[in-house]
């Protein structure tokens, strides 16, 4: 029952209209079937995404080598074997491609297929998915995230040159999920009405992660109190925090952060976050630096660290080798986690368990560009991450992962677990 007897990939749609790769993984039980997610403030240590460069199709955005790929050099290698031998599938996909960074397949031709791999075992198993990755990972799973839901997006998101990207609420103070997601909900919709009423109709437009876009506040401040603003307005005053995904290597220029018409130097920046963290409730904030500026992160981890959540995404690229250069040298004290920064399932929870067994915490994520594909929901209660970011709670692209969150929720009923303030705590 658990044989793979067919892969087929194809190319589909993502959120922002570009193609990207979907895998069909087939056993006598079903069609399992997986997308893989792109991102815009994409690390340059990440996997490669492999674009086809056809300016006649889709601007050279094509996908169509990587599909190939899965097609012609990955199926015939896996058909017939087992769905459930994740690792090794994993090991197979790896040695197939051979490069360091999957840059001879694509990693958005290789996570797809180790995706739709693991969502085939969980079906042979006869469990659910977050229940399978357990297993695979090594935890019992119950514990629910804590959402950081990005309600202002700047940056690359929103088409702006020189700012920073997430703004994020996290609904620490709620006693569930489910009650966290209406608390967020409640909030964004308060935060449209403000917007609305100081900059009209152009106030409300959202960028690439559901959160609004107006292009007429660029300083951080602001942004800030506009969301506390709405927090209060939704009558959750103190019930909920704020996170921060600066994104800062996109403006970072030869050792020069820019930030709208403001110039600062790494140390600068450090005393920024300082400033920032006395004036208003932040617990966590990622990419504070650029994702070669390990000088600035290890300073950064000194002065905040014993604070708040210090999260590197394109500072660690869901990688190993970097995560442990980043323990060596305390230069964070989080992992942000992106299946497609590194491109299979078990090296993902490989980089979950190297940050948690340092005393780290991971927080899991979406990209930018998102599908329909809801595994990271079932990923971050699998490992027990007890943090996911993954936008807005607007569009269905951000939503299929908050209302798989609800289901799951739901299905473990009296088991489930939500650590609200607690959210750094470890198993
Ligand atoms: C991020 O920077 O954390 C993010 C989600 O953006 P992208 O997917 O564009 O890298
Ligand atoms: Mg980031």
């Amino acid at each position: 029952m658990s044989e793979i007897i067919a892969i087929k990939a194809r190319e589909v749609l993502d959120s922002r209209g570009n193609p990207t790769v979907e895998v069909d993984v087939i056993t006598k039980q079903g069609v399992f079937r997986a997308m893989t997610p792109s991102g815009a403030s994409a690390g340059h240590h990440e996997a490669l995404e492999l674009r086809d460069s056809d300016k006649t199709r889709y601007l050279g955005k094509g996908t169509l080598k990587a599909v190939d790929n899965v097609n012609k050099k990955i199926a015939p290698k896996l058909i017939g074997l087992d769905c459930r031998h994740q690792e090794t599938i994993d090991s197979i996909l790896l040695k197939i491609d051979g490069t360091e960074n999957k840059g001879k397949l694509g990693a958005n031709a290789v996570l797809p297929v180790s995706m739709a791999v693991t969502k085939a075992g969980a079906v042979a198993n006869g469990i659910p998915l977050y229940m399978y990755i357990g297993e695979l990972f090594g935890v019992i799973p119950h514990r629910l995230p804590v959402p950081m839901c990005n309600v202002i997006n700047g940056g690359k998101h929103a088409g702006q040159e020189n700012s920073i990207q997430e703004h994020m609420l996290m609904p620490t103070g709620a006693k569930n999920f489910t009650e966290g997601i209406r608390m967020i909900s409640e909030s964004y919709h308060h935060l449209a009405k403000l917007l609305k009423e100081k900059f009209g109709a152009g106030g409300i437009l959202i960028g690439d992660e559901g959160g609004f876009a107006p292009a007429q506040i660029i300083d951080i401040h602001d942004r800030l109190d506009l969301m506390l603003q709405a927090v209060e307005n939704a009558g959750y005053n103190n019930m909920m925090k704020i996170a921060l995904d600066p994104a800062s290597s996109e403006f970072f220029y030869d050792g020069i952060y820019k930030i709208g018409e403001k110039s600062y130097s790494g140390g600068e920046m450090v005393d920024f976050y300082v400033d920032l963290c006395k004036t208003y409730p932040i617990v966590s904030i990622e990419d504070g630096h650029a994702e070669d500026d390990w000088d600035s992160w290890v300073e950064m981890t000194k002065k905040l660290g014993n604070r708040i959540q210090i999260v590197g995404d394109d500072l660690f690229v869901t990688n190993t080798k970097r995560i442990k250069k980043g323990i060596e040298l305390q230069a964070a004290n989080s992992v942000l986690i992106k299946l497609n920064q590194i491109g299979s399932v078990t090296e993902t929870l490989n980089a979950i368990k190297m940050a948690q067994d340092a005393g780290w915490t991971a927080v899991v994520s979406h990209r930018s560009g998102e599908t329909e594909d809801n595994f990271i929901a079932d990923l971050v209660v699998g490992t027990s991450a007890g943090q996911i970011k993954t936008g807005a709670p607007a569009r269905s692209d951000r939503n299929a992962k908050y209302n798989q969150l609800i289901r799951i929720e739901e299905e473990l009923g009296e088991k489930a677990e939500y650590l609200g303030v607690d959210f750094r705590e470890l198993l």
